[in-house]
């Protein structure tokens, strides 16, 4: 049987039914309905904010939060991200500058970060691959001496914990992603967290057409918002996640026993004082005897189907050909480890034997 990157946590079937019945009795299927409602307040407690929005996916989030904050000019993020990151920023009208990558844990780099800061820039965009937490420290000292915004992409980083703070605790607001591969999924859905009291109604308006009242249209919004199956699959999904998490976390602990002080191998650091969410396990192959994509096709041909993920790096991308400034060439860092990562296949339900069997593979 072949093993997939990855498979969407459900619930079982009759905790669904027995969640959406009301919206057959109320025949209210959207607009902040009250499973809406009640999602964005249990959200609102576990990630430790006090306004989580939630929106029909996170990309449409971070494109609704870079146009309420009305921004203007360039933007400093990564380019080992996934397109959503890259592209939001340009659909918004603004220029992506990208800052390279630390070779340990992959997140952008503050040490390069200031050299990048010009008259235009007006936000950070950081990225917390993997649910790797950038150094949030350095990067919110950074931002605050020069004046700019501070927005995270945490579409990775959902329960991530760094001492007593969550993921959300850092920058202004922070973006979540609940995508059907994500370690929490509302099928499709995402969220912006954030403790600004206005902000929070910007967005709100936002996400549906700027409407305030039956007759109050106030902004030129969009529609982005979460259905009420969106978020009733979120009710349920919340009540699994920390077993959901453990059985990663086993996972995991496999895939690292059989594969740490393995040469040519290199695996991303726990920090002790981050409480992980395991949702990605990504290698780096550097002297490893094959290729990532040698590799890569080996794996896929024993019916094993890992993800390059990030490859290729958005600068690279074929749709930002000839623009200025999109050159893999100025972030080498992030260029190196995007010809060498893979993530492994990972999920809760991945028995041990099929982790063995990859790492068999893998170590032969
Ligand atoms: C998944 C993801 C997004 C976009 O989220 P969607 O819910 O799929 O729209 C943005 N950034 C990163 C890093 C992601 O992995």
């Amino acid at each position: 049987m072949g093993i997939l990157v990855t498979r969407s946590s459900m619930p079982p079937f009759e905790e669904y039914c027995t969640e959406i019945r009301e919206l057959w009795d109320s025949h209210w299927l959207t607009n902040n309905g009250g499973k809406h409602r009640e999602l964005e307040a249990r959200l609102a407690e576990k990630l430790g904010a006090k306004h989580v929005l939630l929106f029909t996916n996170g990309h449409l989030a971070l494109e609704a939060l870079l146009r309420v904050m009305q921004l203007k000019g360039e933007v400093i993020t990564t380019p080992f991200t996934f397109a959503s990151t890259t592209h939001a920023i340009t659909r918004c009208g603004l220029t992506p500058v990208f800052c390279d990558i630390r070779m340990d844990d992959y997140t952008l780099d503050p040490d390069k970060l200031e050299v990048l800061i010009t008259k235009r820039t007006c936000a950070i965009l950081p990225v917390h691959v993997y649910g790797n937490l950038c150094d949030v420290d350095a990067i919110g000292d950074i931002a605050r001496r020069h004046g700019l915004h501070l927005l995270y992409d945490a579409a990775h980083a959902f329960a991530v914990e760094k001492g007593s703070k969550g993921a959300a605790g850092f920058g202004e607001a922070a973006m979540f992603s609940f995508h059907a591969t994500k370690v929490f999924n509302t099928i499709e859905g995402g969220a912006i967290a954030c403790e600004d009291d206005e902000l929070a109604e910007r967005l709100q308006r936002e996400r549906n057409y700027g409407i305030t009242g039956p007759d109050d249209i106030v902004d030129v919004g969009g529609n982005a918002k979460m259905s009420e199956f969106q978020a009733a699959m979120g009710l349920c999904n919340l009540r699994h996640l920390d077993e959901e998490i453990a059985k990663r976390q086993q996972v995991c602990q496999r895939y690292r026993e059989r594969l740490s002080g393995v040469e040519g191998i290199r695996l991303c650091p726990q920090p002790e004082d981050v409480k992980p969410n395991y949702s990605y396990f990504p290698i780096v192959l550097d002297g490893y005897r094959k290729t990532r994509d040698g590799l890569f096709d080996e794996l896929t041909s024993e019916d094993i189907h890992a993800r390059k993920y990030f490859y290729p790096l958005t600068n690279a991308f074929a749709c930002y050909c000839g623009k200025t400034g999109f050159d893999p060439a100025a972030t080498p860092v992030a260029r190196r480890v995007a010809e060498r990562v893979m993530t492994l296949p990972l999920y809760a339900d991945l028995p041990l034997t099929d982790v063995d069997r990859i790492c068999d593979v893998i170590l032969r």
